[in-house]
């Protein structure tokens, strides 16, 4: 029992079962990302590759400069057009650095989207997401900056903050943790320790917004992504970097 007032179902992660590709689909409709890019191009290259490598049909970044290094397949745009029907999950926070225009900007759209780094710290009041159809990505640091110090367990926290805003969140670190503001609640299964390295989290936030534009409700989506991160984690091995990870993604998305 978690303690709050409502029913809850919770459940370890496991390998998801992902929609087949539909054989007379096209780019978008096997899922448009559109990420709004910050100030960071690592983080930005990092979390964008990892939506591609999810199954994303297209993956569009609105960025104010040009990213070297980017697949040409990532399209680089100068004007973020979010009132675009077409986009399937609206990504923002990796990269960001002090935008808060970004986050707002994001927020007046109607799709769905994930709120990742900088972002959720410039959240500010979790009050505001209400109505917003999104998922939340906080390390313990970022949650704490949303949510303040919450009681309990971190399954608790994170099913409070989830109530609270009234977002999927995937409370990150050893021990992830989703929690849906239905009451459900997703362990995931242990992930190798060489996860904590700088741009992990980046690619995790590109991986979930590639699943929800692919069309899985934010909670499986959230839940997906966490198992699939964990998996590439184990394939790309103890000295793998964040490149290597999102490189990984195609082997755990085969993985039977
Ligand atoms: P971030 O803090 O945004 O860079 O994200 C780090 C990613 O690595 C998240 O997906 C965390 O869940 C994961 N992670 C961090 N530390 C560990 C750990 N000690 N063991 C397993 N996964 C971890
Ligand atoms: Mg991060």
């Amino acid at each position: 029992d978690i303690g709050l007032a409502i029913d809850t179902a919770w459940r370890e992660i496991g390998r998801p079962d992902l929609p087949p590709l539909d054989p007379a689909g096209h780019k978008y409709s096997r899922g448009l990302v559109h990420a709004l890019a910050g100030k960071m191009p690592g983080a930005i290259a990092l979390s964008t590759v990892a939506a591609a490598r999810s199954g994303a049909g297209y993956v569009r970044v609105s960025t104010s400069r040009a990213i070297d290094g980017l697949p040409s397949a990532i399209v680089q745009t100068d004007t973020a057009i979010l009132d675009d029907p077409r986009i399937g999950c609206i990504l923002v926070g990796p990269g960001m650095g002090e935008i808060p225009q970004l986050l707002t900007l994001a927020l007046t759209a109607r799709a769905p989207k994930v709120i990742d780094a900088d972002a959720i710290g410039q959240v500010g009041d979790a009050e505001r997401l209400r109505g917003q159809d999104a998922i939340l990505t906080p390390h313990s640091g970022e949650f704490v900056r949303l949510f303040g110090k919450l009681p309990g367990n971190k399954a608790e926290q994170a099913l409070e903050a989830a109530c609270r805003s009234g977002a999927v969140v995937v409370y990150k670190g050893p021990d992830t943790v989703v929690a849906s503001p239905d009451g459900r609640i997703g362990f995931a299964p242990p992930a190798p320790a060489w996860l904590a390295s700088a741009g992990t989290g980046d690619v995790l936030a590109g991986m979930i917004a590639a699943l929800r534009a692919r069309g899985l409700e934010a909670f499986e989506a959230a839940c997906a992504a966490v198992w699939l991160h964990g998996r590439a984690a184990e394939i790309a091995g103890p000295h793998m970097i964040a490149d290597d990870l999102a490189a990984a993604i195609p082997a755990a998305l085969d993985l039977r």
